[in-house]
């Protein structure tokens, strides 16, 4: 037996959606991993990377579009799981009406 701890997984990815988007610089990694390569050439320079935190060659967040589809991606995560465990309470009212 498991219990899917959804809380703890919530904070994981609220605390991710904060560093994305006060990440500054990103390395291709993380930038490919949430978001979207926006523009056909970024200056691409050695440094620390504002996501993973890895010194490594990186760009400005922007030339991925600032993380959208991430954390997007990321808020809609959050809202299933709250809506999964908040189900079962719901189901009584629907008839109430
Ligand atoms: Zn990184």
């Amino acid at each position: 037996m498991t219990t899917r701890k959804t809380t703890d997984s919530i904070t994981t990815k609220k605390k991710l959606i904060k560093t994305l988007e006060n990440a500054y610089n990103t390395c291709f990694d993380c930038g490919e991993k949430y978001g979207v390569y926006s523009v056909g050439c970024s200056s691409v320079y050695e440094g620390k990377c504002g996501v993973c935190g890895e010194i490594k060659r990186i760009t400005e967040t922007r030339d991925f579009a600032y993380f959208v589809t991430g954390i997007r991606k990321l808020k809609k995560e959050i809202e299933d799981e709250k809506s999964n465990s908040t189900t079962q309470k719901q189901e009584g009212k629907e008839s109430s009406l």
